[in-house]
């Protein structure tokens, strides 16, 4: 959700700032009507260099929109040709979003890719020839034109529009875990709304089409800064990011490392990916950790905690706390690599375990090594160190245990 703070901030400004606008002297218009233009084009070369084909599909729904606005809607809206395009925006756009919103990330790489960038654009191309090479009382325009496009003074969106526009949104807030192109659609989505329910006010498109562009640029931006700094599998901060946090540090701080204790048996016992799993399940702890400790992967099964300011008297609560959390915490998971290859053998199995069919529940422990800078002030590099000799010393007292 934190991913929507700035793009939401973005639209918001430019609401604000499109009523500053409208007063600038007419020197001004070239450069208002020429922006929407620019910052689409920067954004879709950057979608094509970060190879992103979601975010690529959603700039150009964008572009197509820009489009039809300046070809169709520059007329009022009780005409019926901006009408049927006013209308024919407010059904493609969310349609063509939740279609986004639906689609995996396929990069723009390959035929596969290139199809995911273009499908729902092109989507919104074909129904706009259709729109032009079926003119006069069409289906579809006798359909949107019985829309009523006023429903509330100041709000011109029809209600029908409105609740297929909610609908998207809701959808792609349900599935924003699951998908890639969720966050970029309902950027697009929220610009798109907010410009056709305020399209009476002077400068709304330009205005909100920048900010969705912005917006996209935004989120562009932060999954490149996820790629160097966060670890893929785990999502905490990896190695980069605690080299980084560690040049900030000040005079007082702990560092803890924290590792799974026999992980490689673990490993060996159930199979890698239920190792993996493992690891996201300490992960979560991890990055739940109270007291103002920041966590990050430091590698393979080890973890670091750091807390800025702190000393090992205040910290040393709150890992206790963390290391007790896992010790108690039973997953249960579903046994792939044990699993036999003759079905009867399996069911067999399965009937011994009381039908619990494959299910397996499983914990682990960690070990916690703790270390503080000494009154002559060591490099955190020293104090790293320390904490992971501390970790020697807890793994040796029999593991699950903090040692300073
Ligand atoms: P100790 O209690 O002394 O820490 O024993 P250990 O077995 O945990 O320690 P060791 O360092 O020998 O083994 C670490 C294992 O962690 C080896 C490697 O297979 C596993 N590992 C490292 N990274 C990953 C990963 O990303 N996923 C999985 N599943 N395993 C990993
Ligand atoms: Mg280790
Ligand atoms: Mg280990």
């Amino acid at each position: 959700m934190t991913r929507l703070i700035l793009p939401a901030i973005l639209l918001v400004s430019a609401i604000v700032f499109r009523g500053y606008a409208v007063d600038l002297p007419p020197e001004y218009g070239l450069i208002l009507r020429g922006l929407p233009w620019v910052v689409i084009a920067i954004t879709l070369a950057l979608t094509v260099w970060f190879n992103r084909s979601l975010q690529c599909s959603a700039a150009l729904v964008l572009l197509m929109t820009l489009g039809l606005v300046n070809v169709e809607l520059q007329s009022p809206l009780n005409q019926t040709a901006p009408l049927a395009a006013f209308g024919f925006l407010s059904v493609t756009v969310p349609v063509c979003l939740l279609l986004i919103i639906s689609l995996p990330e396929r990069g723009l790489r390959s035929v596969r890719g290139i199809l995911v960038g273009v499908i729902a654009p092109g989507i919104m191309g074909l129904g706009y020839g259709l729109l032009k090479l079926l003119p006069g009382n069409t289906v579809f325009e006798s359909w949107v034109s019985a829309m009523p496009v006023r429903p509330w003074p100041g709000y011109i969106l029809s209600w029908q529009a409105s609740i297929l526009f909610g609908c998207t949104l809701l959808i792609g807030l349900l599935l924003r875990r699951r998908h890639d192109g969720v966050i970029p659609a309902i950027i697009v989505l929220s610009a798109v709304f907010l410009m056709l329910a305020l399209f009476d006010r002077a400068l709304i498109s330009t205005f909100m089409i920048c900010a969705a562009g912005l917006g996209l640029i935004i989120v562009l931006l932060q999954g490149a800064r996820d790629l160097a700094y966060r670890d893929e599998l785990t999502g905490l901060p990896g190695r980069r990011a605690l080299n980084e946090r560690l040049k900030g540090l000040g005079k007082q701080y702990v560092i803890a490392m924290l590792d799974v204790d026999h992980f490689k048996k673990f490993n060996d016992t159930h199979g890698h990916d239920m190792g993996d799993e493992v690891l996201k399940m300490v992960a979560r702890h991890i990055a739940r950790i109270k007291g103002g400790g920041l966590p990050y992967r430091f590698g393979g099964e080890e973890f670091c905690v750091v807390f800025p300011g702190r000393d090992i008297e205040y910290s040393h609560p709150f890992l206790e706390q963390l290391r007790s959390d896992i010790e108690n915490y039973s997953m249960s998971l579903r046994n792939h690599a044990q699993r036999p290859r003759d079905p009867e053998q399996g069911a067999q199995r399965r009937g011994r375990r009381a039908g619990n069919r494959g299910i397996q529940a499983v914990s682990v422990t960690i070990s916690i090594g703790l270390a503080e800078p000494n009154e002559n002030g060591n490099t955190p590099a020293v104090v790293m160190k320390a904490a992971d000799t501390a970790l020697y010393r807890a793994k040796k007292n029999g593991r699950n245990c903090l040692a300073w």
